[in-house]
């Protein structure tokens, strides 16, 4: 089997995390990538679940060992990054592998493997109703907040350099989209 690589990628808050979740659930042939992040851990995640949860200094000498497929310093002093060795990792258990990265991320990836990775981009109906999500979601200072939103306008503007756009309105819906996406992908190449 010739492996290959889902890149799902949107503003935070654009409902990413559920639609991989959901896909990770139905399509058993999926795994997911664990990114390396300098970023503290929330109170919910696991260490080498969510995140390889790595210091500055830790993800610092990683990028200067050329361990990562791509990487970004998504906010100030916050890396956030996908070793090469995880790609290697999932291909040999003879899984494909689903990345939930950040849009520049997406984009890097699919750049180096072409035909080979489908770029999904989850666009949220509106900013406002992104803001809605996020203050809902209760993980946000007012300063990250605006953080997260200054920077989800901007990746807006990449949604069409991507192969598929899957809005979620409703999250049902771009639930079973994604699936339908992901499944032709993985049965026609
Ligand atoms: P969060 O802090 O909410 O978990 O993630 C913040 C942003 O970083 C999200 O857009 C997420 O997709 C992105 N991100 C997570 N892992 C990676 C990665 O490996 N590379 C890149 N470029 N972005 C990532």
């Amino acid at each position: 089997m010739k492996g290959k690589l889902i890149i799902v990628s949107a503003p935070s808050g654009a409902g990413k995390t559920s639609v991989v979740k959901y896909l990770l659930e139905y399509q058993t042939h999926l795994s997911f990538s664990i990114s390396a992040t300098s970023r503290s851990k929330r109170e919910n995640e696991k260490d080498k679940k969510d995140y390889y949860f790595l210091s500055v200094e830790e993800f610092k000498q990683k990028i200067a060992q050329n361990e990562f497929l791509e990487w970004e310093e998504v906010y100030p002093n916050q890396f956030y990054g996908t070793l090469k060795s995880e790609v290697y990792r999932i291909w040999n258990e003879g899984q494909h592998v689903i990345f939930d990265v950040d849009v520049k991320g997406g984009l890097n990836i699919k750049q180096q493997f072409g035909d080979q990775a489908l770029a999904v981009f989850v666009k949220p109906p509106t900013i406002r109703e992104l803001e809605k999500r996020l203050l809902y979601r209760g993980t946000e200072t007012p300063e990250t907040l605006k953080k997260r939103l200054d920077k989800a306008s901007y990746e807006l503007s990449f949604a069409d350099q991507f192969d598929v756009i899957v809005v979620n309105e409703d999250l049902k819906i771009a639930q079973k989209e994604m699936v339908r996406v992901v499944d032709d992908f993985l049965r026609v190449y």
